[in-house]
Order: C-alpha cells, then structure tokens, then sequence
C-alpha cells in the first residue's frame, strides 16, 4: 500500500485487485478510523463493510474480474444488472446490483465516477456523470432506482471519484446554462469561459435526492497527469480510468 498527500493508494483486501484509490469507508475499519479524521468522512463505527470491495481507477489499475459494465452513453439510463457477471449489459450509464457476488463498473477520463452502498440492505450502485449526465441528473435517477429496489436514501454511502475540477474545466454559455439549477450565474453571468464544478453539483443532486453520507475526492484529473488519464488534456490518446464496486459472496 502506499499513499501520499493528496489521498490513499490501496490495494484491495477482498479481491486482490493491486493499485486503486480507495479512501472511502468501506476499507478496514482501522484505516476508516484515520480517513474520518483526514477526510472528514462520515462513517458509522459500528458498520463492518467487510462484504464489499470497491475503487476509483488510477491510470495504472488492472481491471477487476468479471467486472459487469454498460456501454456508456452520456445518458440518465439507470440498469440492473440483475446477477450478470463479466458483461456489457447493455447501454445506460449507472449500473445497479442487488445481488452478492456482482463487481460492476463505469469507465471516466474527467467525467465523474459516482459509488453507491446501501450497507443496509447491500444493495451497490455505479455512475459515470459527464456534463450531459450531471445535466440530465444521473444521480438522483440513480438513486431513485435504488429506493424503488427498497434502499433508503437515508442509509446510501456514496463516494464521488476523481474527475475534472472547476480549476480546469470551463464550459460555453450554452452548456453551462444547462446547470441553472445546481449553480449560480457568474457575477458576469453566463459567459463563454463558465467554470463548472461537476463533482459539486453531483453532491447537490445527491442532497436534493435525501443522501446525507457523501465523500468528495476533490482530486482533479486534468491537474494531475502523473495520476489520472483526462480526456481535456490528452484527447483521443486519453485511456479510461475504471472505478468499481461490488459485493463479495
Ligand atoms: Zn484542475
């Protein structure tokens, strides 16, 4: 394991996937404990998440196996993946599993990797949430799926992964306008340099939606070669960062 200022490097205890960044809650208690004081992050000490595994993808992490994926479409598309193993299971852009055993996963460079847990009823989710995701409120869709399936928004944990921060991402009028609901007009109002702060206004949607227990990485993809593939810095050379999470039989 190694870490550094910026956050954690951890490998995976539960299913031996090397090389992922995982300073969420769901690790051994003992490193939970630390994280809350560094991270501020919410935790309920009497949880034992020892059935789940996750992680947010750096640019050198192998995939984990059988991993269950969608074909990403820059959609509010919600799927179950309802126990398929090892699958594209179709095209949406958030995965939901309600069955152990099942790793599912998105695929970012600077979009935003959302996870989800209920530890309640473990039932786990997964988001990619570009701009036209975070728009279209991907989100609060995903969570409104995972309350249909009988999870409390209440008990959701959700961690929000690595994407492009509001230093490096400014958008055209047009698109910025798109998120009127989720932040105020600039002071020059909706101009053609608008910074936008993806991850931010995820949490507001998440808030809007009922969950309480969210995480920020607040590390920014583009300003962090070294560590992160960004699509807005490398364009088409960039690869994708995988983010997974999964319950463990
Ligand atoms: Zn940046």
């Amino acid at each position: 394991m190694a870490g550094d200022g910026g956050g954690w490097l951890a490998s995976s205890p539960t299913v031996g996937i090397s090389n992922y960044y995982s300073p969420w809650i769901f690790k051994q208690r003992a490193i939970e404990w630390v994280l809350s004081l560094i991270d501020n992050v919410i935790i309920s000490p009497n949880l034992d998440f020892v059935w789940l595994t996750h992680g947010f993808g750096l640019r050198d992490s192998a995939i984990p196996p059988d991993l269950t994926t969608v074909r990403q479409v820059h959609s509010a598309i919600v799927l179950d993946a309802c126990g398929r193993r090892g699958e594209q299971i179709g095209e949406g852009d958030a995965i939901i599993s309600t069955e152990s055993g099942v790793t599912i996963g998105v695929r970012t460079a600077d979009c935003v990797p959302i996870l989800l847990a209920d530890t309640v009823n473990r039932t786990v989710a997964c988001a990619h949430a570009g701009w036209r995701g975070t728009a279209a409120n991907i989100i609060g869709a995903t969570v409104g799926r995972l309350e249909a399936l009988g999870s409390r928004a209440a008990d959701l944990h959700v961690a929000i992964g690595p994407s492009i921060g509001s230093c490096c991402y400014e958008v055209g009028a047009d698109v910025a306008r798109q998120f009127q609901a989720w932040m105020d007009a600039p002071p020059s109002g909706w101009g053609e340099h608008t910074a936008v702060d993806l991850p931010k206004i995820n949490e507001i949607q998440l808030r809007e939606a009922g969950v309480g227990k969210i995480w920020i990485s607040g590390e920014c993809t583009f300003c962090r070669p070294e560590r992160f593939f960004s699509f807005r810095r490398e364009k088409e050379q960039a690869g994708r960062m995988l983010s997974y999470i999964g319950t463990v039989v």
